[in-house]
């Protein structure tokens, strides 16, 4: 599923690739359902221009000119393609958007394999009532490891649940947290009512340290091959993933835990992470 570093690069390059480009037409494949509905989107689309695109956790807001926005999840299998040509071997499109600059024109196409991703016409209104159903993010630089202390102490779970609820902290998904725990040298399964000052501080920095370096590799791409940017090129982060999907722990070469807790699954070096 894609996290914060692989929905940021989607946003950045979608950003710098398609502001400016007006929309001229949308196709909705049969049977699949935009919301509200796919009359409305697509009425309320075609013919606008992109003012920007940004993300909002791990949901990509694409700006239309009549202040209006598309908002995509990508849930587990969704990717967003931005194409030269409308006819090549992309499957599983749901939504293909015809856009134009000048003489440029290009594809985007929103294809999803399980159906589990969403593709959403809203308001500001709508816009700011997402943006309220998210805690703040690691990266968000006024964050201090007091306030972040606070927020995961104030849900009474073990801490590598607690860093996955988007309600206290967005961006951070099952890869990077399980990465964060052990930067961090902290066991998974550490109660949150256990997370002293100094603990919250590690968490804190190795979070923004391994999200960081994510956006650095343009994100991971897992053997089931689904994460993809919009060029359709895998990311690099899963060459320097630290305890996720390893066998032996980088620092001690301790054969890496695995087990299931709350029913992700969490790997963990018995010996660094205490
Ligand atoms: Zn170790």
């Amino acid at each position: 599923m894609p996290e914060l570093p692989e929905v940021h690069t989607i946003s950045s390059d979608l950003d710098k690739h398609l502001s400016g480009f007006k929309i001229i037409d949308v196709e909705i494949t049969p049977k699949y359902n935009a919301v509200p509905d796919n009359k409305t989107f697509v009425k309320a689309v075609r013919g606008k221009k992109i003012k920007k695109v940004s993300r909002v956790a791990k949901n990509i807001l694409i700006e239309l000119d009549s202040d209006g926005y598309v908002v995509f999840h990508l849930a587990m299998t969704g990717r967003l393609l931005l194409r030269l040509n409308k006819q090549n071997e992309d499957k599983w499109v749901k939504i293909l958007f015809t856009v134009k600059k000048g003489e440029k024109v290009r594809y985007l196409k929103f294809t999803d394999m399980r159906t589990f991703g969403k593709a959403e016409l809203l308001d500001m209104e709508g816009v700011k009532k997402l943006i309220n159903k998210y805690g703040p993010e690691p990266l968000n630089e006024n964050i201090t490891p007091e306030e972040f202390m606070k927020i995961i102490r104030s849900k009474r779970t073990n801490i590598k649940n607690a860093l996955l609820d988007q309600q206290l902290m967005s961006g951070l998904g099952n890869i990077y947290a399980n990465d964060t725990l052990f930067i961090a040298r902290v066991h998974p399964e550490t109660k949150t009512s256990d997370i002293t000052p100094d603990l919250a501080q590690r968490l804190l920095s190795a979070a923004q340290e391994i999200l960081q370096e994510g956006i650095k590799n343009r994100g991971s791409t897992l053997p089931d091959k689904m994460y993809m940017d919009i060029f359709g090129k895998p990311g690099k982060q899963q060459d320097n993933f630290r305890v996720y999907m390893r066998e032996t722990c980088p620092n001690c070469s301790e054969k890496i835990e695995f087990i299931k807790l709350n029913g992700r699954g969490t790997y963990f070096c018995p010996t660094c992470q205490v």
